[in-house]
């Protein structure tokens, strides 16, 4: 009889309860399956597969030897049983979509057909059950204080064949532009980690973070590595502790990371469970519009030219094509622009978030469906508890790219360009243009919208749905079971004021 432990989204051994748990019960089997079904799905991407299966190679080369087995975890569970035995199997628990979810049903129920018990343990401060948010913050913060779990020092294992590494196309993951990804495993995982710290890279976190050209060298980068567990998340959190006392101690002038830098990326790290504790609260969240008042409101989605055009940073607007383009060759871009994409998609071209999210989510290496859905509707408008955010395209591309840098590299179409013409090539006359090399329409999209416009439309939209019956009951109701009690801005109590005050620059202040 095998204890089975099924790695999932955790790939390391490195503070891992269920292999550690279960070491100490018996002889164990190690097991990652490649699931087919998962891997149609529609936010499902090639650069996810080749990080995922990278990272479990470097496990496996590291010394666990895991078998790999391809097909539905059920048949493999049935499989394995009939040939060692299975006693137990243990995991963590995950907070996934809904194809995962009803996956883990279909395993639950296989589980008891045949007398096997399942252990899930926790693997962020994300809690099943009823949660009280007014205590979910002291929750969280004992949970990463626990010692993290030592990788078991002897471990008896049992070797269980392999099935070959499906390779992608045999999965119908078709190469999807992505040129240059961050790669997959705990080895590069700990750099990212190390470098963020001790390099000096992160000195400027807080005022880097927001710029699409700096912010890929100043921010952690480690959202692949936590979505796909390669770093625990306690271990990440204790490092960044650490490592606040240690700078605190040190000569301001020797410091390669501020204590500010520190304190903003530990609130990051909160806010990672935070929004995985939305999903794993409401499930719906991936596909339902938070407030009701939403559900009807966008219909135009896949097929649309709207949705095409954003979908293949070709809308005309040379900032988001720009993002968008390298979005699609790096497979990151930062917190800021990934808030003005949405909000593009959703405000100006009023598509609906569930297409323009999933177009997004095959696009970010990190894809972590707690985080991104939640945001995805967060930076809509539909979740109604949130300061709506409509982000000025053309305003944003003077801010974060005065000089036109990143969309020269990523537009290399308009070069020619300088000043105020390759933010909006569109001021120029034709004639203007040509001058440039540049016909519009031709060799770049004419804007697929007049953005003032747009955002006109929009906001009168919002203020529509606003008056609707019932509008602030509802959001009030959405506030008590999914807001940070961090900030009562915009409590639903204070009634309409809130669409007043001025939008935040602050992460956190959106963060309710
Ligand atoms: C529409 C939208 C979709 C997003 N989808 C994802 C996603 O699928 N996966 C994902 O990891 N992040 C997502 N984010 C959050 C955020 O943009 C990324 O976590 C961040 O840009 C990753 O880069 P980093 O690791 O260098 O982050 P850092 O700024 O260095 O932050 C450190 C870590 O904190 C967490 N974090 C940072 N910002 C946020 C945030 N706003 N909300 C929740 N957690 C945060 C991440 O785990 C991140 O790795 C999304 C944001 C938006 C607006």
């Amino acid at each position: 009889m095998v204890q089975l432990v099924w790695f999932k989204r955790d790939l390391r051994i490195a503070d891992h309860a269920p292999l550690a748990r279960a070491a100490e019960c018996g002889p164990v089997l190690p097991l990652i399956i490649v699931e087919p079904e998962y891997w149609q799905l529609p936010e499902t991407s090639y650069r996810h597969y080749i990080f995922w299966r990278d990272s479990a190679r470097e496990l496996i080369d590291s010394g666990l030897p895991a078998a790999v087995r391809v097909g539905a975890v059920t048949d493999v569970f049935d499989q394995l049983h009939r040939d060692y035995g299975i006693d137990g199997i243990w995991s963590h628990e995950e907070t996934g979509n809904r194809w995962t979810y009803e996956r883990d049903k279909d395993v639950a129920a296989w589980c008891k057909k045949v007398g096997v018990t399942w252990t899930e343990v926790p693997q962020f401060g994300v809690f099943r059950g009823k949660v009280d948010r007014n205590r979910w913050a002291k929750r969280w913060e004992a949970f990463m204080a626990e010692p993290a779990h030592q990788a078991p020092e002897r471990m008896r294992t049992v070797d269980a064949p392999s099935d070959p590494w499906p390779e992608p196309q045999a999965l119908d993951l078709a190469h999807d532009g992505a040129v240059r990804l961050q790669p997959g495993g705990r080895t590069h995982g700990l750099d990212v980690l190390e470098s963020f710290f001790r390099s000096g890279r992160g000195a400027d976190y807080r005022r880097a973070m927001s710029s699409p050209l700096d912010g890929a060298d100043a921010c952690s980068r480690l959202s692949p590595y936590l979505a796909y567990g390669c770093l625990s998340m306690r271990e990440v959190v204790q490092a960044a502790y650490a490592e606040r006392r240690i700078v605190a101690d040190t000569e301001p002038h020797a410091r390669m990371i501020t204590t500010q830098s520190l304190d903003s990326f530990i609130a990051r790290l909160h806010w990672h469970c935070h929004f995985i504790q939305k999903l794993e609260s409401e499930p719906e969240i991936e596909y339902r519009d938070l407030h009701p008042a939403f559900r009807e409101a966008r219909v135009d989605g896949f097929g649309h030219p709207h949705y095409e055009a954003f979908a293949a940073g070709m809308t005309g607007f040379p900032f988001i094509d720009a993002c968008m383009r390298s979005l699609i060759a790096t497979g990151w871009i930062n917190f800021r622009m990934r808030a003005m994409l949405t909000a593009f998609a959703s405000y100006h071209l009023w598509l609906d978030w569930r297409a323009s999210g999933t177009r997004l989510a095959q696009l970010f290496t990190d894809y972590e469906p707690g985080i991104h859905w939640s945001q995805t509707q967060m930076q809509s408008g539909s979740t109604a508890i949130n300061t709506p955010r409509i982000y000025n395209p053309v305003k944003q591309s003077h801010d974060q790219d005065p000089s036109g840098v990143f969309i020269r590299r990523w537009v290399p179409e308009l070069c020619g360009l300088s000043g105020r013409a390759l933010h909006e090539p569109w001021t120029l006359s034709p004639s203007q243009a040509a001058e440039f090399g540049v016909e519009l329409g031709k060799t770049y999209p004419e804007r697929i919208i007049d953005h003032e416009k747009a955002a006109r439309a929009a906001r009168e939209r919002l203020t529509a749905l606003r008056r609707t019956e019932g509008f602030s009951k509802e959001q009030r109701a959405i506030f008590l079971k999914h807001g940070s009690r961090k900030s009562s801005r915009h409590t639903p109590k204070q009634g309409r004021a809130w669409k007043k005050r001025k939008p935040s620059d602050s992460q956190l202040e959106m963060d309710v």
